[in-house]
């Protein structure tokens, strides 16, 4: 039996820096396909090669590559219990597929994480990771302490190439088309607990932990 939490919402909703957090506390690794994806293309692997040129547009790398880099991460050790799921599923048919490979007794929820696009522009615009170890900074909201440098390693500090404006727009559409007709198709067949999630780490992790999720 396994506990799944899919962190659900737009890009720039910050799953990737509540998932970091989530993951510590409740013990279970974030599984992040965009984060594979993108290890994938840095070693420049089969599926590296596949997804850049879909991922560099902001658009959705076909299923098939996105799901053989998932199924291989959740097979691991440390994804027997429980897993945080970000930034998959993205479609109704990633959604099928996963369904086909849950076990009877796996307990599925997706939080369903919502700001306005105002927000989410403002996030991605003024996002940087480090190139190294991946660590998260915002360029107001989060400086880092020395300009273009990671806190914690020391590493360059980075815009992601679809956190230009144009990809942004793109990857919202997407977003929007795509992905979040899956909240009827969970809805019907899962729990889905809508978060505001417009503010601060600390407060939307606050309305998270008031779900009281595992009681
Ligand atoms: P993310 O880090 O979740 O914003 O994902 C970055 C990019 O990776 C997306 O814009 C897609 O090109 C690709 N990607 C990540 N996860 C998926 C997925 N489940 N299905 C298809 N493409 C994905």
């Amino acid at each position: 039996m396994r506990k799944i939490v899919i962190l659900f919402g737009p890009p720039g909703i910050g799953k990737g820096t509540i998932g970091k957090i989530l993951s510590e506390k409740w013990s279970m690794p974030l599984v992040s396909t965009g984060d594979l994806l993108r290890e994938n293309v840095k070693n420049k692997t089969v599926i590296g090669m596949k997804a850049d040129q879909y991922m560099k547009k902001g658009e959705l790398v076909p299923d098939s590559i996105v799901f053989e880099a998932l199924v291989e991460r959740i097979n691991q050790n440390d994804a027997l219990k429980g897993i945080l799921m970000d930034g998959f599923p993205r479609n109704i048919s990633q959604a099928q597929m996963f369904e086909n490979i849950l076990s009877q007794g796996d307990t599925v929820f997706l939080l369903n994480l919502v700001a306005s696009d105002n927000v989410l522009i403002d996030r991605l615009s003024l996002r940087r990771i480090c190139k190294n170890c991946g660590a998260i900074y915002h360029l107001k909201n989060l400086p880092p302490k020395r300009e273009g440098i990671c806190d914690i390693c020391g590493g360059q500090l980075i815009q992601r190439e679809d956190d230009k404006p144009d990809v942004i727009l793109r990857r919202l559409e997407v977003f929007r088309n795509e992905t979040k007709p899956l909240l009827d198709y969970y809805s019907t067949r899962h729990k889905v607990l809508t978060v505001c999630a417009d503010d601060n780490p600390d407060s939307i992790l606050k309305r998270i932990e008031g779900l009281q999720l595992w009681a």
